[in-house]
């Protein structure tokens, strides 16, 4: 497996989604096949999106990595991440930030927390990151304010109460748009109401569902 790992992030860097080292390192070390069905691991290593059940599915790793190099992570951030899925994206993150920094990370499926928190615990990194289950769009406010926020499901607008959860001088991604037409926004909060935004291109999410997301159906 680690063979393949070091295939597939050597073929991102080349493609030019890994820029930096330490993403680098971070995606190197975290096994993502620990944070798969059974039945898929052996595709562990393929740079695409994989089922989990719920409708839901891990994000492809070429996904990931983009999202971990734009947002300029630096150890010891403080990180809120919306949408925990399996729990992989949360582990690259925790690695770059390393045992300084935490990641609090929301699941609206309670399925889903459960087996997040399950792969975080054997994979050594649920003393970093820590599962949330409910309605991320609410963003957490007991842990803000957050020195990043990111989102792994596209929602209509950016919520407001992720805005007012990020520090100013703070970052938060989140793919933005129609069911069929995405793009990811990055922003910075340069004053208490001032926020500089950034569309880093088209992409491709399940939605966001919640308060200050899409409706459940
Ligand atoms: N971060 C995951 C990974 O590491 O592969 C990817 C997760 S998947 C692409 C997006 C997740 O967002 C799903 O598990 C979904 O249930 C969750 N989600 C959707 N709306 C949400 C909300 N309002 N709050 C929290 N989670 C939400």
């Amino acid at each position: 497996m680690k063979d393949k790992r070091k295939t597939l992030v050597d073929k991102l860097f080349n493609q030019g989604y890994i820029k930096s080292q330490k993403v680098k390192n971070a995606m190197l070390k975290v096994p993502r096949e620990q944070f798969m069905p059974q039945g898929t691991v052996y595709q562990a290593y393929a740079d695409r999106p994989f089922p989990i059940g719920k409708g839901q599915t891990i994000s492809a790793p070429h996904m990931v990595a983009i999202i971990a190099e734009r947002l300029d992570l630096e150890g010891g951030m403080n990180i809120l991440e919306i949408g925990t899925g399996w729990g992989y994206n949360a582990a690259v993150v925790a690695e770059v930030v390393g045992r300084k920094g935490h990641i609090y990370t929301v699941e609206r499926i309670p399925e889903l927390a459960a087996k997040a928190r399950e792969n975080l615990e054997k994979t050594g990194y649920s003393g970093v990151v820590t599962v949330i289950e409910g309605d991320g769009t609410r963003g957490y406010p007991e842990k803000a304010p957050y020195d990043r926020i990111y989102g792994t499901a596209s929602a209509p607008k950016i919520p407001e109460p992720l805005k007012e959860q990020l520090k100013i001088g703070g970052k938060l991604i989140v793919p933005m748009g129609s069911d069929y037409f995405q793009d990811l926004i990055s922003m910075v909060r340069v004053s208490e109401d001032e926020y500089q935004t950034k569309n880093l291109g088209g992409v491709v999410f399940v939605p966001m569902i919640g308060e200050h997301g899409w409706p459940e159906d």
